[in-house]
C-alpha cells in the first residue's frame, strides 16, 4: 500500500486477487521463492502525459493521459482506453492489473495493459475529440505498436475515437500498421463482431453458469446497467436467447420498460443521436424514467451490471439477492464492491466476475490482431463462433479450477488462479525480468 499510496481501485483489485491466491502458493512454492506476486503487482512500465488542445473557442485545454504497461509475459500489452473525468493513475493501475488475468483467461498471446485521460467527451464536439485524440496520439505514437502494446476502446473510446488515434498515428509513423489499435472501423481494418464481442460474450458466459446448474436464458428477466456498448449488446443477445431485459441506464437515471428494452430505440438514441437514456420515454411513453433510480432495486433473474466500477454495493447486492436473483454477470471491470461480493457468494447465486465474463471484448480484439497479422478479414458468424468457443472455455477452465482448489463454482477463485498460474509460469521461465 504504501508504494501506491491514494491509488484506491488499484488496492482493491490487487486484494481481491491476493486473497484467492493462498492455495496456489501451497501447491507451487516456487511462484512465492521466485517473488512472482511481488513482480506481478509492479508494473513493468508505466507513462504519463500532458494532452494540451484546443477547444471549438479557441480556448487552450490540458488534459493528462497514461498507459500502464503493466505485464507481457504473455505477448504485447493489451488493453483498452478510457476516457472519462474521475481518470487517475488509480483507476488506470486497477484496469491493467486485472487486465492481465484476465487476458491470460482468453487463451490468446496478448499480456496487459490499460490507459486513458481524465478527458471529458461528454457535450464534446466531434471537432474537439479529434483534436484531443490527436494531440494524444502525438505522444503515445512512441509507446505502442503491433508488437509492443496495442490499445482500444473502453469507456467514452469508441470507433469514432480509435479512427482518429488511427489516423494520427499512421500519420506521424507513415506506417499503415493496422494491429498497432483494435476496435477499427470495418472498413480499415477492423474485425466483425469486435463491438458486440464484450457484451455478448458477457451473455456466453452467463448462458455457461446457468448451464452448469441445467438452466437456461430462457424466459429470464434481466437488468443491464449502463446503455452503452458492453450494454446495448449485452441486451442485444440477452434478448437472442430468449430472456427479457427490462432495465437499462446511464449515469443519470434508469429506463424501466416491461415489455423488454426496445434495442433499436437505444441504439438510435446512444449510438446516432449520442442524446441520455431518459429520451427513451419518447420512443415508448408507457416506459418508465426514473431520475437518480438504482437499477439495482428493480426485480429480476439476472444482473448485468455493464457501466463501471463499484456501481454495485453492499446493499444493492441484498436486494438483489432478497428479490430472487439468481445469476449476477460482470460485463463492466470490477462493478461489485468487495461487500457485495461476499453478500453474493453467501447467497450461493451464480456471480461471474468481470475478468472471465467481460473477457470477450479483449478476446475478440486479439482476433482482430490474428486477422491484421493475416490481411484476412473473417465473417461475422465465424468470428462469433470463435468469441463463443473462448467464452465456453473460459467458463470450463474457471469451474474446473474451482473445483480442483476445493471451492467448486467459486468463479472469482477460478478466474484469478487459472489467469495467474499462467502469467507466473510463463514469468517463471523467462528468468528475473
Ligand atoms: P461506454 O462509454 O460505451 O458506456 C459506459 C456506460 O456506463 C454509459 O452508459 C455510462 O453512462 C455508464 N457510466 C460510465 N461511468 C459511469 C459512472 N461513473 N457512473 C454511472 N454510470 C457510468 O463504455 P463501455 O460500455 O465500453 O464500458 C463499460 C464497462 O465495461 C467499463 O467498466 C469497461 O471497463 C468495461 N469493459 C469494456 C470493454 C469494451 O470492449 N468496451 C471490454 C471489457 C470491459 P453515462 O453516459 O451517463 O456516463
Amino acid at each position: 500500500l504504501h508504494r501506491n499510496p491514494g491509488e484506491n481501485e488499484f488496492h482493491q483489485a490487487v486484494h481481491e486477487v491476493l486473497e484467492t491466491l493462498g492455495p496456489v502458493l501451497v501447491k507451487y512454492p516456487e511462484f512465492a521463492e521466485k517473488k512472482i506476486i511481488q513482480r506481478i503487482c509492479e508494473p513493468e512500465r508505466q507513462i504519463i502525459f500532458r494532452v494540451p488542445w484546443q477547444d471549438d473557442s479557441g480556448e487552450i485545454q490540458i488534459n493528462r493521459a497514461f498507459r500502464v504497461e503493466f505485464n507481457s509475459a504473455l505477448g504485447p500489452y493489451k488493453g483498452g482506453m478510457r476516457f472519462h473525468p474521475s481518470v487517475y493513475l488509480g483507476i488506470i493501475k486497477f484496469l491493467g492489473f486485472e487486465q492481465i488475468f484476465k487476458n491470460a483467461l482468453t487463451g490468446l498471446p496478448i499480456g496487459g495493459g490499460k490507459g486513458g485521460s481524465d478527458f471529458d467527451p461528454k457535450g464534446r464536439s466531434d471537432d474537439e475529440i479529434m483534436r484531443f485524440c490527436q494531440s494524444l496520439m502525438t505522444e503515445l505514437y512512441r509507446h505502442i505498436g503491433e508488437y509492443t502494446d496495442v490499445p482500444a476502446g473502453d469507456i467514452g473510446v469508441g470507433k469514432r475515437e480509435i479512427g482518429y488515434m488511427f489516423g494520427q498515428y499512421k500519420r506521424i509513423t507513415n506506417r499503415y500498421e493496422s494491429g498497432v489499435l483494435t476496435g477499427k472501423g470495418l472498413d480499415w481494418g477492423g474485425s466483425r463482431a469486435r463491438t458486440e464481442a464484450t457484451g455478448y460474450g458477457t451473455v456466453f458466459f452467463t448462458q455457461e453458469m446457468l448451464k452448469a446448474r441445467g438452466d437456461s436464458m430462457e424466459g429470464k428477466k434481466v437488468v443491464v446497467s449502463g446503455s452503452g456498448n458492453v450494454a446495448i449488446y449485452a441486451i442485444a443477445k440477452a434478448h437472442e436467447l430468449g430472456a427479457t431485459v427490462i432495465a437499462c441506464s446511464d449515469s443519470s437515471g434508469i429506463i424501466v420498460d416491461e415489455k423488454g428494452i426496445d434495442l433499436a430505440a437505444i441504439k438510435q438514441i446512444k449510438e446516432v443521436d449520442r442524446r441520455r437514456i431518459s429520451a427513451y420515454t419518447e420512443f415508448h411513453k408507457d416506459a418508465k424514467y426514473v431520475k437518480g433510480g438504482s437499477i439495482w432495486s428493480v426485480p429480476c433473474d439476472i444482473a448485468l451490471p455493464c457501466a463501471t466500477q463499484n456501481e454495485l454495493n453492499a446493499n444493492d447486492a441484498k436486494t438483489l439477492v432478497e428479490n430472487g436473483c439468481i445469476a449476477v454477470a460482470e460485463g463492466a471491470n470490477m462493478p461489485t464492491t468487495p461487500e457485495g461480493i461476499a453478500i453474493f457468494q453467501k447467497a450461493k447465486l451464480m456471480y461471474g466476475p468481470g475478468k472471465a465474463a467481460n473477457a470477450g471484448g479483449v478476446a475478440t480484439s486479439a482476433l482482430e490482431m490474428q486477422q491484421n497479422a493475416s490481411r484476412d478479414s473473417w465473417t461475422f458468424d465465424y468470428t462469433q463462433k470463435r468469441l463463443e468457443d473462448i467464452m465456453i472455455d473460459i467458463h470450463k477452465s474457471c469451474y474446473e479450477t474451482s473445483a480442483e482448489f476445493g471451492s467448486e463454482g467459486n468463479y472469482v477463485l477460478g478466474a484469478n488462479v487459472t489467469g495467474f498460474i499462467k502469467v507466473a509460469r510463463a514469468m517463471q521461465s523467462m528468468g528475473v525480468i
